[in-house]
């Protein structure tokens, strides 16, 4: 007799949270039928995917808070960690994202016997450093591209890998008990809640290009504008992620997650433009900081919202600014190796062009923006 995998996803309004809370519940995905709790710290949204969710509303940073919800949920089988917080300093970041894992472990741990596996996303900074290692010393040495996963950590302190050791100290305690480890790059997918979504990102940018009339420049420098580049499907990622939860030879790994093909964003920025029936211009060669250009902006945002009746948000919540400058504007480009994946059996890939274009038709049908 098979038996129903029961996931909790912590995260589950996140960019990735997201498809995981869409794929797992469908009769073919592998492991399933799946039970899903679905955590996250606010009320659920009216955006978020309409699928048999068990919408569990907490704050996993409050550790009696955590304890009081997480720890009811005995038949959970498998543990989904697609959250973050973000702090100031890498150390921060390391006390407050292993606080908020050691919270949900020890909920867990001692409640749900048939915790089996637990699936970490982290991604490409496991290999880069984190981003204040490369912006408060420009010596800083990250390892060089095409990144695989045996690669020995970076001298900083980074958060991804706390999260790390705390899922190894898990599994040593719980008999049985597997882990994976999931690192992607820069994300393409929906979420008008995650921290960091470059395609909605570029949508309010586009919108906001459009209703004011302004040329809708290339704000990153010539490395993204030119050079090969990879990024990762979010839905690409909850495929690999349920793999590595349900294949037996997938466990105790770490695998990098990227689409499998390359692209250039000058290739990308003509798609949005078109989607947004914007002009297309020529590159002038030079990167912009769309953080400073878009700081005022806020109201044109709330008039556009108001004027379009779209779903309500805050142009802070919409637009990562300071994200979209970083992905755009990169001291050198990298790509992630997929080889390992693949080798381990995993051949799941995503067409770069194609994503993106589904992605901003899914942010518009959504009513994120018109
Ligand atoms: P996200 O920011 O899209 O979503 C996080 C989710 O967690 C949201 O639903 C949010 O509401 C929820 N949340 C935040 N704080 C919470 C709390 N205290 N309690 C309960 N829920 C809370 O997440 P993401 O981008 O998928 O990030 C997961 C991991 O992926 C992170 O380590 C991140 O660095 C990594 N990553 C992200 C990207 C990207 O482009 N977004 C790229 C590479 C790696």
């Amino acid at each position: 007799e098979k038996q129903q995998g029961v996931a909790l996803v912590i995260g589950v309004t996140g960019i990735v949270g997201n498809c995981l809370a869409e794929i797992l519940p469908l009769s073919d995905t592998p492991g399933g039928p799946w039970k899903v709790y679905g955590v996250a710290r606010r009320p659920k949204p009216d955006w978020s995917p309409d699928s048999p969710v068990e919408y569990v509303q907490c704050d996993v940073l409050d550790r009696e808070h955590t304890l009081e919800k997480i720890s009811p949920l005995k038949d959970v089988t498998h543990l989904f960690w697609v959250v973050w917080v973000n702090r100031e300093t890498e150390e921060q970041n390391c006390e407050d994202n292993g606080r908020m894992l050691s919270n949900v472990l020890d909920a867990l741990l001692p409640n749900a016997e048939n915790l089996q596996h637990i699936c970490l996303q982290t991604g490409g900074k496991h290999y880069l450093g984190p981003f204040d290692a490369v912006a408060r010393n420009r010596d800083f040495q990250p390892h060089e591209p095409p990144f695989h996963e045996e690669l020995p950590r970076l001298p900083a302190p980074n958060f991804y890998y706390t999260l790390e050791d705390i899922v190894f100290e898990a599994a040593k305690k719980k008999q049985g008990l597997t882990w994976s480890i999931h690192r992607p790059t820069v994300i393409f997918g929906f979420s008008p809640w995650s921290l960091m979504n470059i395609v909605g990102s570029l949508c309010v940018y586009a919108a906001i290009c459009k209703h004011e009339g302004l040329p809708f420049k290339y704000p990153g420098n010539i490395i993204t504008w030119e050079q090969f580049m990879d990024v990762s499907d979010a839905e690409l990622i909850a495929e690999q992620e349920i793999w590595a939860a349900t294949d037996l030879y997938a466990k105790n790994q770490a695998f990098n997650c990227a689409n499998g093909d390359v692209f250039k964003w000058k290739r990308l920025w003509k798609i949005i433009a078109e989607k947004f029936d914007l002009e297309l211009l020529s590159y002038e060669g030079e990167g912009f900081s769309l953080a400073e250009v878009m700081k005022d902006k806020g109201p044109v945002w709330d008039a556009i919202v108001g004027e379009n009746k779209l779903h309500p948000t805050k142009i802070e919540e919409v637009g990562n600014w300071w994200f979209a400058d970083l992905v755009l504007n990169p001291p050198w480009g990298t790509v992630l190796s997929m080889n390992k994946s693949k080798e381990y059996g995993f051949f799941g890939f995503r067409n770069t062009e194609t994503s993106m274009g589904q992605w901003i038709d899914k942010v518009r049908s959504s009513n994120i923006v018109p």
